[in-house]
């Protein structure tokens, strides 16, 4: 071994879900959004001047901003951006997260939290689920250095009310809590109204699930005036450029048209409750989902082979070989043609035609 790789940052990455390269697949694997981009995003992509790639974007992201901020009764100075809320958690992490008492976050969660953890060398501890896959607030009362869950969580897609996200925060005026909302606009209800009562929460939430734009890589997180500047002067420590000239153009298009975004959520609602009653009738049990997915298990055929089969039949869903959930699916609310062509593989596979 040379040196010099005595000095390599020694890190186990996050393996992100599979973006298979032939076509003709039905994916179902990664939580993206079937519908297409808002037409608003089409209009801004055909106006864009490209004499703007030339130039470096505003570092500030106003005009994204400035968009999210009225979307959701915000001053500016309330809104932080990123590439993905990758990205903002990622800063949040590396902001936040520096106190020698443990960050806690569910042992059931977005699995990248313990990569963060272990890349800015963050202690923390996992507080397990209950049987039921759900997320004990009083679990999260001890002295900690920082607090983070999904709502609804992933991959379970199992959503906590309100009062108790708001005990969580109430109980942790010390630390910052975030709160992870990626999947919150498929039917749960936003803890955003709580960031006028609470300077210690962070709300995060992305444009790659209920806006159609994974592929353009844009996160955001709400929270008090101290909290966005402490993450701003990370972020212009690190990269001043993190949002690119097209995500704050395309980005601001997308936020504007609410009713666009009204009509996909609400077509994606009510396919997964259609979804859920075929799985179920197909001997799939599963948490309620209030997410854009369901975590499943088939009472006979284990979730392994049913991934496999599914595969090999161009159906992509998420498995993961760990220890809880080895037996669960996480897959994804497609549209209603994509997910017939689902139930149809799944009864192919489970022999319950
Ligand atoms: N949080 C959770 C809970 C997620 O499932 C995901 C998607 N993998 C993310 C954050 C990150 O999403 P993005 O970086 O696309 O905004």
């Amino acid at each position: 071994m040379k040196t010099w790789e005595n000095y390599i940052r020694k890190v186990e990455p996050y393996v992100p879900g599979e973006q298979p390269k032939d076509t003709g697949v039905i994916k179902l694997n990664t939580n993206e959004n079937p519908y297409p981009v808002s037409p608003e995003v089409i209009a801004a992509v055909k106006q864009f001047d490209t004499d703007r790639l030339r130039l470096y974007p505003d570092p500030e992201a106003s005009v994204l901003v400035d968009a999210i901020a009225e979307r959701y009764n915000l001053s500016s100075d309330q809104v932080f951006v990123g590439v993905g809320s990758d990205d903002v958690i990622s800063m949040c992490f590396m902001t936040f997260f520096n106190s020698d008492l443990p960050v806690f976050f569910p042992d059931i969660s977005y699995s990248f939290y313990e990569v963060w953890a272990d890349v800015y060398r963050v202690k923390y501890e996992k507080k397990p689920v209950d049987s039921q896959f759900r997320i004990n607030p009083s679990d999260y009362k001890g002295k900690n250095g920082g607090i983070i869950f999904p709502n609804p969580n992933a991959p379970t897609a199992i959503y906590m009310e309100l009062d108790s996200v708001e005990d969580i925060i109430k109980s942790n005026q010390d630390s910052v809590v975030i709160v992870d909302e990626a999947y919150i606009d498929f039917g749960g209800q936003s803890a955003v109204k709580l960031i006028e009562k609470y300077d210690n929460l962070l709300v995060v939430q992305t444009y790659s699930k209920s806006r159609s734009m994974a592929g353009m890589r844009i996160g955001y997180a709400m929270g008090n005036e101290r909290l966005i500047k402490a993450l701003n002067d990370v972020k212009f420590s690190v990269n001043s450029y993190t949002m690119n000239a097209t995500s704050l153009a395309y980005g601001a298009a997308s936020m504007k048209d609410v009713d666009y975004f009204n009509e996909t959520v609400n077509k994606i609602i009510s396919t997964r409750t259609r979804s859920e009653e075929r799985l179920r009738e197909l001997g799939f049990t599963f948490p309620e989902s209030k997410a854009n997915f369901i975590f499943a298990s088939h009472r006979s055929v284990p979730a392994s082979v049913i991934f496999e089969e599914l595969k090999k039949r161009k159906i992509y869903v998420r498995y993961f070989a760990k220890p809880r959930i080895d037996n669960y699916l996480r897959i994804t609310v497609g549209t209603d043609e994509q997910m017939d062509k689902l139930f149809e593989a799944l009864a192919e596979i489970t022999g319950d035609r």
